[in-house]
C-alpha cells in the first residue's frame, strides 16, 4: 500500500492568513499517524536564565511559517514529495514543574520515536534538548551533534540547579548521549565566567567554531569538513535561534552581539545534506522580544531547511 502524502496547504485553495495555524498549514494529526516526520512544539520556557516567552514560540512559528512553500529553490529540495509530514501539535509540559517536564517531554518523544517519525521540533527553551536526545539515544545509540548557538550550554549548575536552559549538553555528556567526537558547536561568543568556559567542550572532544571565526566568510567549507567527521552515525540538528546575530533574531531571551548571519545559518543546515540526520530542533525563539515577527520567521525557514536534508528528501 502506497503511503498517504500531505502537502501543505497552497495559498491559492486558502489565503495565508486564513485557516487554522499549523507548521507550513500541514494537517494538524495525531502522534501515532504514521508519519515519516512529524513537526511537534514545545511550549516550555521555566527554564530559561534571562528573558521569557519560548512557551508562545511554537504558536508563533506556526503562524509564520505560512508563507513557507513546498519547493527549495535554492537546493531543489522536495521534501513533500516523498515524506509523509504533518504537524502533531504540541507536547502538554507541566510549567509549574521542570523536572516533571523533563519526564513528560521525553515519554511524549519515545511515543512519537515507537512510530518511526523523525521530530522536527519547535522549541520552547534549549532545556528541552536534554529530553529529546534521551528518547533519541535509546534508539540510536550515542548521537552526533550540530549545535548552533551563541552560548555552549554547557553549565554543570545554573542558580545551583542541574536542569536548566545552560546546562542540556554537560548532562548529555554525563550521561553518555553525545558521541563526543562528532559534536561541533557554532557560534559561541559573548562574556564568559571564566576564560577557559569554551575548553570543557573542547575537553570532550567537541569541535568548538567560535563566531568570530565564522565573521566575513562563508561556512560551506567549514560544512564539508564537519559533514565529512560526522558521517557513519545518526546525527542531531539543535539550534538556537541567538546563534544568530539579533539583528537578524532579536526576539529571543539571552542575546549576544556579533552573531551568525541568515545566509551563514543556511549554509549550516544546508551543509548537513548527506548526513544521517534523527531529528532537529529550533529553540528560543520569545515572541513577546519579537515585534516584526522575522524571529519566528527565521525560526520556521531554519526548521524547513532542516526537513530538506532529512534523509530520504529527493531533489529535482
Ligand atoms: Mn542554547
Ligand atoms: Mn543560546
Amino acid at each position: 500500500m502506497t503511503k498517504e502524502l500531505f502537502q501543505p496547504l497552497s495559498g491559492n485553495v486558502m489565503p495565508r492568513f486564513g485557516g487554522p495555524a499549523t507548521f507550513m498549514r500541514l494537517p494538524a494529526c495525531e502522534l501515532e499517524a504514521n508519519l515519516d516526520v512529524a513537526f511537534i512544539g514545545v511550549p516550555l520556557d521555566i527554564g530559561t536564565s534571562n528573558r521569557p516567552g519560548a512557551r508562545l514560540a511554537p504558536r508563533q512559528i506556526r503562524d509564520e511559517s505560512r508563507m513557507l512553500r513546498p519547493y527549495n529553490m535554492a537546493t531543489r529540495a522536495a521534501p513533500f514529495d516523498s515524506l509523509r509530514i504533518a504537524d502533531v501539535g504540541d507536547v502538554a509540559i507541566n510549567t509549574f514543574n521542570l523536572q516533571k517536564s523533563m519526564g513528560i517531554i521525553e515519554s511524549h518523544y519515545d511515543r512519537l520515536l515507537d512510530t518511526g517519525a523523525k521530530p522536527l521540533t519547535m522549541g520552547g527553551d534549549h532545556t528541552i534538548v536534554l529530553p529529546i536526545l534521551r528518547a533519541l539515544h535509546r534508539r540510536h545509540g550515542p548521537i552526533g551533534l550540530v549545535h548552533v548557538d551563541a552560548h555552549a550550554d554547557i553549565n554543570d549548575e545554573m542558580f545551583g540547579e542541574k536542569i536548566a536552559h545552560g546546562t542540556p549538553f554537560r548532562r548529555a555528556v554525563e550521561e553518555g548521549l553525545l558521541d563526543c567526537n562528532r559534536v561541533v558547536q557554532i557560534g559561541l561568543r559573548g562574556t564568559g565566567y571564566a576564560a577557559d568556559d569554551f575548553d570543557w567542550s573542547r575537553n570532550q572532544g567537541f569541535q568548538v567554531v567560535t563566531a568570530e571565526e565564522c565573521w566575513h566568510h562563508s561556512l560551506a567549507p567549514l560544512m564539508q569538513d564537519v559533514a565529512r567527521r560526522l558521517a557513519g552515525g545518526p546525527v542531531y540538528i539543535s539550534f538556537d535561534i541567538d546563534g544568530l546575530d539579533p539583528a537578524y533574531a532579536p526576539g529571543t531571551g539571552t542575546v549576544e552581539i556579533g552573531g551568525l548571519t541568515v545566509p551563514q545559518g543556511l549554509e549550516v543546515v544546508r551543509g548537513c545534506h548527506g548526513l544521517d540526520i534523527v531529528g532537529g530542533d529550533l529553540v528560543e525563539v520569545s515572541p513577546p522580544y519579537d515585534t516584526s515577527g522575522n524571529t519566528a520567521l527565521l525560526g520556521a525557514s531554519l526548521l524547513y531547511e532542516m526537513l530538506c536534508v532529512l534523509p530520504g528528501v529527493q531533489r529535482r
